[in-house]
């Protein structure tokens, strides 16, 4: 710093040459500022593992070469996750894995709720979504059991994110793998779970049958329905973004609202959508987002909202009276009679088809 130009001889001996060869040829600015470390793959400027993880991911798939992350393929990921033929549970458990919020032992001694994060199966590593999944000596017998992966037992999947972004963007494996390799995890998941509360830990073997089993009964439930679906449910194709309508559930309370703003930017935010309305039938809220002081019970999540929604290219807030989004209305009864939650990308359901269609007839009559 200073002196306006490179130290081309220290970062010769710090990188290697043709590292250091790029380093000399960008151009330095015209005023001299302090130094500062700025890691270009984030909005903040600070270092994120996950944007790092993604580009290491995108080199390997690219094979060796890294290059800048490719959004696309990140979003297809996550589409074929979600679209994958599964038990809504499993698919929701595939996510959280993949996003590493299980509360693996690893997760909770990180937020302070444990202070040891040593896998109670083998007690040699910590019990992280990479260790649980594939490191750990059980982890390693039940995938013998299966064949799955012969020839690739020793590769070095950090986390259960690399292993599936392997499976499915790297190798291409097709869909009847996949769909057995998830139902396993959670499978081991369930067992690991049970043992923790004082269960019988199942074999490897029995693991391995029971999955099968219960991934063979659920096509079974599916296949009929499926052929009539296909006629029934036409693919739903969402409407130019100039008209496009984000749909958000509402849920009463102001503060739900407001929540249910964080949840769909967060979702936005796995998806890789960079352009969007987020709708919502608060007016407190969609004005709480316009103002610089937000009442005191929204403070918290609004200024998360906020954060999350300088991460977009583009994000707009908009408000529209509960009759003004009927979808949105029916997506909310809906949500009311389901204990988990669920995802729908490119599908619609037939009690959404009819008010999708009405809303379109409304806004271009
Ligand atoms: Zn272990």
């Amino acid at each position: 710093m200073g002196s306006g130009t490179w130290k081309h001889e220290l970062v010769k001996q710090l990188l290697l040459s043709h590292e250091a060869e790029v380093i000399g040829g960008i151009p330095l600015s015209a005023n001299p500022q302090e130094d500062k470390q700025i890691w270009a793959l984030t909005t903040t400027s600070l270092f994120s593992v996950r944007s790092a993880y993604w580009i290491a991911m995108e080199g390997m798939s690219n094979g060796g070469s890294t290059t800048v992350s490719n959004d696309g393929s990140q979003r297809k990921c996550w589409k074929y996750l979600w679209s994958i033929n599964l038990p809504h549970k499993v698919r929701h458990f595939a996510w959280r894995a993949c996003r590493d919020i299980l509360p693996t032992k690893e997760n909770l001694k990180r937020r302070k709720v444990l202070v040891d994060s040593c896998c109670e199966a083998c007690h040699l590593e910590a019990e992280s979504s990479g260790h649980l999944f594939w490191h750990c000596s059980s982890a390693k017998e039940v995938w013998r059991a299966t064949k799955l992966f012969s020839g690739l037992m020793n590769s070095p999947f950090s986390s259960f994110m690399d292993l599936m972004w392997y499976v499915i963007m790297v190798a291409k494996w097709g869909n009847e793998e996949v769909e057995k390799i998830l139902m396993i995890a959670w499978v081991m998941w369930m067992n690991r779970n049970k043992a923790r509360h004082g269960g019988e830990k199942k074999s490897s073997e029995a693991l391995f049958d029971f999955a099968l089993e219960y991934l063979r009964e659920y096509q079974l439930c599916c296949e009929l329905p499926a052929v009539a679906q296909t006629k029934e449910y036409p693919k739903w194709h969402p409407p130019p973004m100039k008209h496009g309508k984000k749909i958000v559930a509402s849920l009463g309370a102001v503060e739900t609202e407001a929540k249910a703003f964080e949840f769909g930017l967060q979702f936005a935010r796995d998806m890789l959508i960079h352009d969007f309305v987020l709708e919502g039938d608060s007016l407190v809220v969609v004005n709480a987002l316009k103002e610089t002081s937000p009442p005191p019970a929204l403070v918290a999540v609004l200024s998360n909202v906020r954060s999350l929604a300088h991460g977009f290219r583009n994000v707009k807030f908009s408000h529209i009276g509960r009759q003004g989004n009927r979808p949105a209305h029916l997506l909310a009864k809906h949500a009311y009679g389901i204990a988990d939650f669920s995802v729908w990308i490119e599908e619609d359901h037939c009690f959404l088809e009819e008010a999708l269609l009405h809303n379109v007839f409304v806004a271009f009559s």
